[in-house]
């Protein structure tokens, strides 16, 4: 069984099951088929498991993360880190209060496909699961900053509605912790792009677990904080775990993604750099910066109560107050925009394609532009059938939020046709490139 899986940032993992030895080093019974990162130990399915929850329970001892007493959340994203947490906590702690919860964040072509992908995930290992969707909620999708300020900074912007609904819907189900699925690579890369900006206030407070802020906020754990992240992908894929492999069309390539291809380089020559480095951090430098905690007075926000640290309004409700200032959606290139690179590019090999609603293309779009109907997404072969006469030509696909030309381009890539558009910087358009 051979599997892909798209990452948040649209970085490709690839894995394929099949025997990679006689005998299984650990059992000495059964057919290895996946190897341990860090030991270099050809192990079968079920000794890669235990290794993975021994890891899990001694984490979980260590830094004392909950008790028989607590009511866990886990914030499930339909990826495979949360879907690996969950299979664990599950499978380890049975009797214990474990709810999973599904953000629906409204982003088109991702949220819904990420959704299923969890309910299935909670049917599998027997999770209740409650879901919080964001438009029915509160009124407006992520993919609506991008008519703000904030259209190249999608992720920042998501990152502070997912911090502050996260905290909301915990108190609204009496959550006394939260499970979160970061992994040994996480925490590493973002332990090093946080020291290298003198952020050491923060490195703190990434700890595996960390106490509530204010009375009644949830304790945050990070149960597998030890696994690398290969490891927790081939949990996913050796448990046949339900997750979603089509990438957020918004993911960008943050600081501490790119520290992590450094570390990957690293541990090319120490099997275990990544396990040094973690140790080092939690038990070496994190205490020397006990007395740096700040004391920040949090205050409730003067728009939705919720408790804040910024005097006035939260970040959220400043984030909110954007929308309501957007008139109507633009198109992601402008008429003018195009009539301004028609003048200094090279554009006579090139074919616009508009991919929205057939309305909004018909009530204007760029001179030139075809359109294509998104249902073509679902029907390759026809897309393909269609594109056939442009195979020569440069293709840049336009819509609104840069989210579904951003999915033709990436489909077409794959088939050899050279797509272009706006928003992804991997297959970002340029002019006479
Ligand atoms: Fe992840 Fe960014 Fe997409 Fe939010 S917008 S789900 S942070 S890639
Ligand atoms: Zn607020």
């Amino acid at each position: 069984m051979r599997k892909s899986y798209f990452k948040c940032g649209a970085e490709e993992f690839t894995f394929e099951v099949k025997p990679i030895g006689k005998v299984c080093a650990l059992c000495k019974k059964e057919i290895p088929v996946v190897t341990l990162t860090t030991q270099n130990l050809k192990l079968c399915k079920n000794c890669f498991n235990h290794i993975q929850q021994k890891r899990v329970l001694e984490g979980i001892k260590t830094y004392r993360m909950f008790s028989a007493k607590d009511r866990l959340g886990i914030f499930l994203s339909g990826g495979k880190d949360s879907a690996v947490l969950a299979h664990l906590l599950k499978s380890l702690f049975p009797q214990q209060e474990i709810l999973g919860i599904y953000l629906n964040l409204g982003i088109k072509y991702y949220s819904e496909l990420a959704q299923q992908a969890v309910e299935e995930l909670c049917k599998k290992i027997g999770l209740p699961l409650f879901i919080y969707n964001l438009c029915e909620k509160e009124n407006f999708f992520i993919d609506d900053f991008i008519f703000t300020n904030f259209k190249d900074k999608i992720c920042s912007v998501c990152g502070t509605i997912k911090r502050y609904l996260f905290s909301k819907i915990a108190k609204k189900l009496n959550l006394t912790v939260i499970a979160t699925g970061h992994h040994l690579d996480d925490l590493i890369s973002t332990y090093l792009t946080l020291f290298l900006s003198g952020d050491f206030l923060s490195i703190k407070r990434l700890s595996p677990v960390n106490p509530p802020l204010y009375s009644g906020q949830a304790k945050k754990i990070k149960p597998l904080y030890s696994i690398p992240e290969k490891e927790i992908f081939y949990y996913a894929l050796l448990n046949d775990l339900p997750i979603e492999s089509c990438a957020c069309p918004h993911g960008e390539i943050t600081p501490s993604k790119k520290t992590k291809k450094l570390l990957e380089e690293l541990e090319k020559d120490n099997r275990t750099f990544k396990f040094q480095l973690l140790s080092i951090f939690l038990k070496k430098f994190i205490p020397l910066l006990k007395d740096l905690e700040e004391e920040k007075t949090l205050v409730p926000c003067l728009k939705c109560g919720e408790p804040t640290a910024s005097y006035g309004i939260c970040t959220f409700c400043r984030r909110v107050e954007l929308l309501k200032r957007i008139e109507s959606p633009k198109l992601e290139i402008t008429p003018e925009e195009w009539e301004e690179i028609k003048r200094t590019g090279e554009v006579n090999n090139w074919v616009v394609f508009d991919v929205r609603e057939e309305d909004d293309f018909l009530n204007g779009t760029l001179e030139g532009a075809k359109w294509l109907s998104t249902q073509l997404l679902e029907k390759e072969k026809e897309l393909y059938k269609i594109l056939r006469p442009f195979k020569r030509k440069k293709l840049l696909f336009i819509c609104y939020t840069g989210r579904l030309s951003y999915l033709f381009t990436l489909k077409l890539r794959k088939a050899n046709f050279e797509a272009y558009n706006l928003k992804n910087p991997d297959l970002a358009f340029k002019i006479g490139s």
